[in-house]
Formats: structure tokens, C-alpha cells, sequence
């Protein structure tokens, strides 16, 4: 059944024949699964005037009373969380196992944790001798405006969404046209626990000249936060800077992997088969940029090579699938013309470059190695976000650094050593916000979360989150 989508204002779902739709699909089958209603410039200023009436109200309530109806509403996500991962997956492909195991439950877990934080939150004071004593209020901003991508919907968005309503704020979402349907729900839960009408809204449609442009160039949104391509986030800084609204970007990235002879090769190659290939490689996070010690190269490919020929890519909805459907057709198309041109630059493909020989229906590729990579060209440098890596052998920490840093990017590194000084160099002289040695992806939700260079602006996570979607005054009593 193709069910319709309009914005979710006020506490209600609000549908209208008259405005212009989209259809959302299921990228495994093609099949429709939604029309989307294009929420218009007027439904915009709408909805964000019931946003600040939410403000008005939430903020007024308890920190301890906010971070209960929190709570609340997780234990209802909870109870419908199978729904919720069969919901995320025919949006998006992935494999249902995953919808299972990571984006249901760390969505979550994300309310949890951060309704749990703000009930802790201090601020500072300092005396300035015996002339006066300054401490800081913190307060919420007002309304923000959240944006999200397509590749972790519900995961991505509540890491927004659950900060900023932990903190006092009410919200305007606007998530990824291609994957709506988590969002919608989220704001019908919300509802449905009580939160009181206009904390979290739904706005439906695209990025320029539609509801994500309008949403950023609002004069009433007070912040906008964004997980996208850099691109985007350079389109929205200039959009938000006409009313110097703050924002917080998690961009792309080009993220180095990186091993040396002396690692655990049996747990790195583990890992690595995962941090290449989990989710399609549509993890912002993934290391698609894999450097390999020159002694244990020609093992660490023939190793790669047979785990990504084992991994079962198909019908989403099999336990046994581990590689699903990329996120639309054009996006394989992108991904496909990315390794073509790397092969005419003189690259070799290892295994993989194209459709599963039994799949040829729905946007499936195989999970790609490419070897012979030439310095500078495309395929090392542009972000893919699909399952494909690169790999190159080094000789030297001095050189594996030059080349990992060589970059515009600077949003996660991976590396493997077992040799405890080497890591603690590494770690200082890699360019990147988030930094795994001997593991990827383990995530504490108080530690900092972002980019450095053009893979994002400010950092989420614990109190880091908190400072973006709260404000700090100053007050200084004279003794
Ligand atoms: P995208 O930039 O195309 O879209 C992201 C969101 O921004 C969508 O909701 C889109 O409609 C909206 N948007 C696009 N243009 C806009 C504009 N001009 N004004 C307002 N909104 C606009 O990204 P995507 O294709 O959905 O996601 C993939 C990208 O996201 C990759 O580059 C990936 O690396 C990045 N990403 C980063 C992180 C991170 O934490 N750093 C996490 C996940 C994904």
C-alpha cells in the first residue's frame, strides 16, 4: 500500500491534495512506497510558528519533567522497534539485521542518553577576587531546524533531535527526501506520549529551493544542524549567514585506514571487512582509503579479497543478507562511473565493479577492491559512499601520514599496530576528529563527534551537543 506523506505541525499530520509530491521507493524492489507532499515556503513559515509555540511551552517545563517524557518516548520506540526496522529498511535497503542491530536501538539509546545528560548539566563560576562573582545560565536556543541524510535516517536524526529537546529546544525537521518515513514516525510518537504539540514537526522535500533552503534562511530558525555532503554544508552556510544563525555540520569524509605488519591481522581484517562494506559503504565513516605495510600487502588483498567475495548481498529482508541495495539508481550509477574511470586511470579491479550476476532487479553492487591506484586521481580523492575501497601499500609511518593527510577531509581514521608509541604518534600527527586505533565505529556518546577541514563545522556528542543547542549568559554581581 502506498501510504502519503504531508508535514507533521502542531501535533498532527497535515495532508494536502494541492501541494506537489515525490514518490520514496524502495531501493531494493523499486516498489512505491510513499508519496511525499513538498512542504512549500508558506507550509514552512507555518510550521515554524508552531515551532516556536512548542518552544514556548517546552522550555517552561522541568529538566527532570523533559528528560521523563523523553524517556517515554523511548520505551515507545522500544515497543515498536520491529516495525520501526522493517520500516527503515524497505526506506533504505540496508539489511534488516542491521536495522536491527545499530539503527533502531542506537536511536534510542540516543534519547536515553541524552535525556539522562541534560539533568546533569552545570555551567561555570568564577570569583574575580574580592570585586565580584560570575556565574553562567545556560538556557535553550529556540527552534532548530534539523536536517539529515539518507544512509542512517532515524540513527542520524535523533543524534539531533534528542539533544536538542533534552535541552529545552522545540524542533523543525526536514530529513532526507529519499528516506522519510522514520522521521514522520518519530513525530507521530512523539505525540503519541505526550509531548506537547510543536516540540518536534515535520517538514517533507528537498534541499535548494525547497523546504531545506527555506528552513535554513528562516528568520525565526535559530539553528540549523546538518549531516550531509560538504557541498551542502557550504550552500547552508551562505543561506544561514543572512541571519547569522548557528550552525553545526557533519559533512563527508575520505576516511584513511590504515595497517601495519605488526597488528592483529586476524581481528583487523575483521573489522576491516566491516568498516568497508557495513551498510553498503554508505557510512560516512567507512575507511575507503586502505594503506597496507609493504610486507603484509599482497596478504591483507588476498585476505580482503575472500572475505568480500563471501559476503551474501541481496533481498534486504534475508538474516542471512550482509550487503543490501545502495540507497537509489542514480547513486549506483555514481558509484559504477567512480571505479569505470578509476580502471581507465589504469587501476585494477581486484574483485567486484558491478551488479550481482543474480540481481538485477533493485540497485545492488558488489562489494569492490581496486589496486593500482595512481596518486591524485578520483577514485582517491572523492568521497564514493559505496562499497568500495582502494587499496596501496606504504613503507613508512613518515609517508603512510603525508598520504592520509592528503586530503580535504578530516572525519575519521582508522589505524592497526600493536606497537603502543607508534599509536600515540599517529594519533597526534592524523588530521581527523575521530580517531580509532585497533578498532572502528565504537562510539562512547559523551566523547566529541565531528569533522576537522571541510568534513564539518563544531562537534556533537555529551556536553558538546549540549553547548550548540544551549545558550551561555554571564552574570556578574559586584561584591
Ligand atoms: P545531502 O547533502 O545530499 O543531503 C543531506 C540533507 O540535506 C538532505 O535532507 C537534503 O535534502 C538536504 N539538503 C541538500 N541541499 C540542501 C540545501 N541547499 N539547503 C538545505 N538542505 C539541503 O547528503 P546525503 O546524500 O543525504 O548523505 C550523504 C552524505 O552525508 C555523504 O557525503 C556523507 O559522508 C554525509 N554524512 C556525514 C556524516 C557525518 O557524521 N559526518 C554522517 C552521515 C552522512
Amino acid at each position: 500500500m502506498v501510504i502519503r506523506l504531508g508535514s507533521f505541525e502542531g501535533g498532527r499530520e497535515v495532508l494536502s491534495e494541492e501541494r506537489k509530491s515525490f514518490s520514496d521507493l524502495n531501493p531494493a524492489t523499486g516498489e512505491v512506497l510513499a508519496e511525499v507532499e513538498e512542504a512549500t515556503k508558506e507550509d514552512v513559515d507555518r510550521v515554524v510558528k508552531i515551532a516556536q509555540g512548542g518552544f514556548k511551552r517546552w522550555s517552561k517545563i522541568p529538566v527532570a519533567q523533559r528528560s521523563a517524557l523523553i524517556h517515554r518516548l523511548a520505551d515507545y520506540l522500544e515497543s515498536r522497534s520491529e516495525e520501526l526496522a522493517e520500516m527503515e529498511t524497505r526506506d533504505t535497503g540496508k539489511p534488516l539485521t542491521l536495522s536491527k542491530s545499530l539503527d533502531i536501538p542506537r536511536s534510542i539509546f540516543n534519547f536515553r542518553f541524552f535525556a539522562d545528560y541534560a539533568k546533569t548539566l552545570g555551567t561555570e563560576a568564577f570569583q574575580s577576587d574580592d570585586q565580584a562573582i560570575n556565574y553562567a545560565l545556560r538556557r535553550p536556543v529556540g527552534v532548530a531546524g534539523l536536517i539529515s541524510p539518507w544512509n542512517l535516517p532515524l540513527l542520524l536524526l535523533t543524534w539531533k533531535v534528542a539533544p536538542a529537546i533534552a535541552a529545552g529546544n522545540s524542533c523543525v525537521i526536514k530529513p532526507a527526501e529519499l528516506t522519510p518515513l522514520t522521521a514522520y514516525e518519530l513525530a507521530r510518537a512523539a505525540q503519541e506520549v505526550g509531548l506537547p504539540e510543536g516540540v518536534i514537526n515535520v517538514v517533507n522535500g528537498f534541499g535548494p529551493q525547497s523546504a531545506g533552503e527555506f528552513l535554513v534562511a528562516h528568520p525565526n530558525v535559530d539553528l540549523i544542524s546538518l549531516t550531509g555532503e560538504t557541498s551542502t554544508g557550504k550552500a547552508v552556510m551562505a543561506n544561514a549567514a543572512s541571519t547569522l544563525k548557528r550552525v553545526s555540520f557533519e559533512l563527508g569524509g575520505k576516511n584513511p585506514l590504515i595497517v601495519f605488519a605488526d597488528c592483529d591481522f586476524d581481528e583487523m581484517i575483521e573489522t576491516t571487512v566491516r568498516s568497508s562494506f557495513v551498510n553498503q559503504g554508505e557510512v560516512c565513516l567507512c575507511g575507503s582509503r586502505v594503506y597496507v605495510e609493504e610486507p603484509i600487502f599482497d596478504k591483507f588483498v588476498d585476505a580482503i579479497k575472500a572475505r568480500a567475495e563471501a559476503l551474501v548481498v541481496g533481498d534486504p529482508f534475508d538474516p542471512k543478507t550482509q550487503m543490501g541495495a545502495l540507497i537509489s539508481k542514480e547513486h549506483k550509477e555514481r558509484v559504477a562511473g567512480f571505479v569505470e574511470r578509476a580502471v581507465v586511470d589504469g587501476a585494477k579491479v581486484v574483485t567486484g565493479g558491478g551488479t550481482p550476476r543474480t540481481l538485477t532487479k533493485g540497485n545492488f553492487f558488489e562489494p569492490t577492491i581496486i589496486v593500482d591506484v595512481k596518486s591524485g586521481c578520483e577514485i582517491v580523492t572523492e568521497e564514493v559512499f559505496g562499497p568500495v575501497i582502494t587499496v596501496e601499500p606504504f613503507r613508512s609511518e613518515e609517508e603512510v601520514i603525508a598520504k592520509a593527510n592528503d586530503t580535504r577531509y578530516g572525519l575519521a581514521a582508522t589505524f592497526w599496530t600493536s606497537n603502543l608509541r607508534r599509536a600515540h604518534r599517529m594519533a597526534a600527527q592524523l588530521e581527523a576528529g575521530v580517531i580509532w586505533i585497533n578498532t572502528w565505529f565504537y562510539r562512547d556518546l559523551r566523547t566529541p563527534f565531528g569533522g576537522m577541514k571541510q568534513s564539518g563545522i563544531g562537534r556533537e556528542g555529551g556536553v558538546h551537543s549540549f553547548e550548540f543547542y544551549t545558550e551561555l549568559s554571564n552574570v556578574c554581581i559586584k561584591l
